[in-house]
């Protein structure tokens, strides 16, 4: 072998944004127009099929409707597959009795669960959380969706809209078999960072306002961990004490995790965490996808030097860097942190939740959490904790009554468009309220919801002259526990 042609060992250098491609400069070419075939005319078209998106297709597909869902994946489950999220929160209250989620949530959980693939952490009861498998999930939710009448259709990307004032009139998708149309009554945004809306050319909020988005943490499974292996709370305080150091600079060290459902020698963990990228745009989402991947190897280097780690191996790394925020629409309402915090009850309520805002710092390290007890704790750089109230009592007053919060109808309503709804991480939220609403059990929520809604609305009409009323009906009546102020 010559010099010439002999392999280099190649490095990832830091850092990278001089490596990748990147719009060039002010250049543009004209795209010739064209005719594309319709791929499909039905009642409800769904973008996107995470927790939201399978949700909202499978209500609209139950109530008896013409469903078309569109996944770029080969998989539906968003993060919580393609990105191995694999907690879902819980169903219940903050008294932990009383159950404030039920309908489509439940029954994906039920599902999960029937096959061993779901396992509360109340080994007491069930108003914990759950620690599922991802891969389980991916099969559960082809049932969850095939066999509520939808047409799936996989590896194809929501590419365009054709808009006509403030209705969209076509949605382009691109797929193996080239670019169609899909002509719809109603579309609802699922993909989690708006790209029906914002391709709608309709304005969004980035994050929390000023363009800060919490950052995104690859996650990846490893197995070979022994009996007696420090745990992962060791294995934090251990990985804490030394900041990465590849970046040409100190860099905040992450590691979130749990141990998976077969087998507890294997864990998932969130072991990486970029900061300042907006994961919808492609040049941030190639950089974070890189420099997670260069930190996961940081972090699997030095595990196996924890007692009881040794011999650990990857036994995979999730398809995607998981997103925790990026483009939210601006709706006829837009929740609020005070709304979350303080348990709000709203006539047009769609959906609850008792998860709290969980805030990952956007630009360094720690974590803040706000609960509805009236609390809040933040999780250092470096492991430490701090408590507090935000409700102004002293430490030691009496925890606040608040049951649970409420998502109205209109936070899934675009202010600017008339047949469009948007469901899950993507919903009208402000920063903060994003960061309580974003967690699975919501986001299926507030799909169903949508799904409903969507169901309900007549042919050319406008989602904002749905009767909010019915669609409470109808989700009461698919066993999910509204708890109405009237
Ligand atoms: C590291 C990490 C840890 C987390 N921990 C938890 C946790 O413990 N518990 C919890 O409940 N939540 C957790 N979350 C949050 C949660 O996973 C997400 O907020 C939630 O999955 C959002 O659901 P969604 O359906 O709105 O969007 P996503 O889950 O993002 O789903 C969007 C779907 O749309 C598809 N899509 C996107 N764009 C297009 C397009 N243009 N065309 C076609 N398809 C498209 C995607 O492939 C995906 O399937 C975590 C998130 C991260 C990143």
């Amino acid at each position: 072998m010559t010099a010439r042609n002999r392999p280099k060992d190649f490095e990832v250098v830091f850092p990278l944004r001089d490596f990748l491609a990147h719009p060039n400069g002010h250049k543009s070419v004209p795209e010739p127009a064209r005719e594309v075939p319709v791929l499909a005319e039905c009642d409800v078209a769904v973008f996107g099929g995470g927790p939201a998106g399978v949700c909202a297709a499978a209500a609209a597909g139950r109530a008896g409707k013409q469903v078309v869902l569109v996944e770029r994946y080969g998989f539906l489950g968003g993060m919580a597959t393609a990105a191995d999220v694999n907690v879902l929160h819980s169903l219940y209250g903050t008294d932990r009795k009383t159950r404030v989620i039920g309908g489509l949530a439940e029954e994906i959980i039920r599902r999960l669960q029937q096959r061993g693939a779901a396992r509360n952490t109340n080994p007491a009861g069930e108003s914990g959380g759950w620690i599922i498998c991802s891969e389980t999930a991916k099969f559960v939710l082809d049932d969850l969706v095939i066999g509520s009448g939808v047409r799936l259709l996989l590896h194809t990307w929501l590419a365009d809209v054709i808009r006509d004032g403030r209705r969209i009139a076509a949605a382009l998708v691109e797929g193996k078999s080239g670019r169609g149309a899909i002509l719809a009554n109603v579309y609802v945004d699922g993909t989690g960072d708006a790209d029906l809306i914002r391709r709608a050319g309709v304005q969004t909020q980035l994050g929390d306002g000023q363009g800060r988005c919490q950052p995104p943490s690859l996650c990846f499974r490893v197995g070979g961990c022994k009996a007696g292996a420090v745990g992962l709370r060791g294995v934090q305080a251990e990985l804490f004490k030394t900041p990465m150091d590849y970046n040409g600079q100190p860099y905040p060290t992450f590691l979130w995790g749990n141990p998976g459902i077969w087998d507890s020698r294997e864990h998932m963990l969130a072991g990486t965490r970029v900061l300042g990228v907006n994961l919808a745009d492609s040049t941030d989402l190639t950089r974070a996808e890189v420099e997670a991947r260069y930190q996961l190897r940081w972090v699997l280097e030095r595990l196996k030097a924890m007692p009881g780690w040794e011999d650990c191996y990857l036994v995979d790394v999730a398809a995607q860097i998981g997103g925790r925020e990026s483009h939210r629409i601006l709706a006829d309402h837009q929740l609020t942190r005070e709304e979350v915090l303080g348990g709000e009850s709203f006539p047009d309520a769609v959906a609850q939740g008792t998860y709290p805002i969980d805030i990952h710092n956007p630009e360094g390290p720690g974590i803040l959490f706000e609960h509805l007890d009236g609390t809040w704790n933040r999780i250092g750089g470096d492991g430490s904790s701090q408590q507090g109230r935000w409700d102004g009592q002293p430490a030691g007053a009496p925890p606040r009554g608040t049951l649970c919060y409420q998502v109205p109808y209109r936070s899934l309503v675009p202010r600017d468009l008339d047949n469009v709804l948007a469901a899950g991480r993507c919903a009208g939220a402000n920063h903060d309220a994003a960061g309580a609403i974003r967690v699975m059990v919501n986001c299926m929520q507030l799909g169903q919801a949508a799904g409903a809604a969507a169901a309900i609305t007549p042919p050319g009409a406008s989602v904002r002259q749905v009767d909010a009323g019915q669609v409470q009906e109808r989700l009461i009546e698919d066993d999910v526990p509204l708890r109405l102020a009237r």
